[in-house]
């Protein structure tokens, strides 16, 4: 016989395509907080994000009218016809998240728009509404999910240990922060600080805090591209190059993705000059023009695929061919690690100017929990 099934075992099965661990939990909600105009973005964790995941962004808020639509599946304030899916801008825009988020686990969020007097904090559990009032808070986005999975015990049983679910955030978070090195990302796991970046918009610098000075003191600029499509980031050494592909990295369009096609070109460029089975290490920021790529070809949006290949390969394997080429002429220059200040990088009391890039709005304090603190002395004090 056959049934159609009922919405919350739909929803279930399609919470499973984009929310497969709470790695997958942070980076929508990072993605959220970037499309929302963020330029700090804070995540914090615990028990490698199973009992509470905790995402702060200081974006535009959500107005109180759209709360509830907003963990409405297929609800998106980013497209609005299929048309609208080429060239898509934002990272975000089928509407799946927060609806599949909600539909497993138990989820506070707390919103406030800078038109708005006040916030609003709203509670959803395994779709459910739980509780929807007026707080006070500062502008900005807190997403706070707890009990990740509670209601699909066999989904919990797939989860690694907590330490490798915790690693795989704090990769979710690196990517995030090479990708928009004009974002200050801060990640706290258990209580530890393990990442925090300026914002500053200097990707050399968000490379030396999340890699060390090794590889940051032998990267090769490069810079390339024609009139349709930029390349631009850093490359390593042949010297530096690693066992695995975990230090290739690129951005497409801002959007950090896996591509078999780019990685492939990029490593041919380097071939005679790494042994087998050694990878570059790279940081590629790559632009074309919007319509040029499909990222609406893979559930969590990680993989992306050029209209024309051939194109694509071409000018990344030259590019980096000739970057390497011309690097063996260029005398030894070394790296100068950014000034160790008595202040956290992150969070620490910029000028609020500086810290306002492009948004128009006037940023504000972030609520009194986010202040710094030494990561060690500081309480999660969740909402
Ligand atoms: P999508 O990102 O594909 O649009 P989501 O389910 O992730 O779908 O989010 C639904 C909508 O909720 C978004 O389109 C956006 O309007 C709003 N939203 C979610 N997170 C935030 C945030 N951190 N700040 C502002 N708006 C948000
Ligand atoms: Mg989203």
């Amino acid at each position: 016989m056959i049934h159609l099934l009922d919405t919350d075992t739909i929803n279930k099965i399609a919470a499973g395509e984009v929310i497969e661990r709470p790695a997958s939990v942070v980076k929508e909600l990072v993605e959220n907080a970037v499309d929302a105009g963020a330029d700090r973005i804070s995540v914090e964790i615990e028990n490698g994000g199973m009992t509470i995941i905790r995402v702060s962004d200081n974006g535009s808020g959500i107005e109180k009218a759209d709360i509830k639509k907003a963990f409405v599946k297929h609800a998106t304030s980013k497209i609005s016809a299929v048309e609208d899916l080429t060239g898509v801008a934002t990272l975000g825009f089928r509407g799946e998240a927060l609806s599949s988020i909600a539909a497993v686990a138990k989820v506070t969020l707390l919103t406030k728009t800078h038109e708005s007097m006040s916030g609003f904090s709203y509670g959803i559990e395994a779709g459910e509404e739980t509780g929807f009032e007026e707080t006070g808070i500062p502008d900005g986005t807190t997403v706070v999910v707890r009990d990740l999975f509670f209601n699909t015990p066999v989904r919990k049983k797939f989860l690694k240990s907590e330490s490798a679910e915790g690693a795989a955030a704090g990769t979710v978070m690196e990517h995030m922060a090479l990708s928009r090195p004009d974002i200050s990302f801060r990640f706290v796991n258990n209580g530890k600080e393990k990442l925090s970046t300026t914002g500053n918009g200097n990707l050399k610098e968000v490379i030396y805090s999340l890699y060390g000075r090794e590889i940051t003191g032998n990267l090769i600029d490069i810079n390339d591209g024609n009139d349709e499509v930029k390349i631009s980031g850093f490359i390593g050494k042949p010297a530096i190059s690693r066992g695995n592909r975990s230090f290739e990295n690129y951005a497409v369009n801002g959007r950090y993705i896996k591509s078999a096609l780019v990685s492939r070109a990029a490593e041919d460029a380097y071939k005679g000059r790494v042994m087998v089975g050694k990878f570059p290490v790279f940081m590629l920021d790559l632009r074309v023009p919007p319509d040029t790529v499909d990222v609406n070809v893979h559930p969590t949006k990680l993989e992306a695929r050029f209209s024309n290949e051939n194109f694509i390969y071409d000018l990344l394997y030259s590019a980096v061919f000739n970057t390497l080429k011309k690097q063996v002429l260029i005398p030894k220059t070394g790296w100068d690690a950014p000034k160790k200040t008595s202040e956290p990088p992150v969070f620490a009391e910029r000028p609020v100017q500086a810290a306002t890039k492009a948004a128009e709005r006037p940023v504000q304090a972030l609520p009194a929990e986010e202040k710094p603190q030494k990561a060690e002395e500081k309480p999660l004090s969740m909402p």
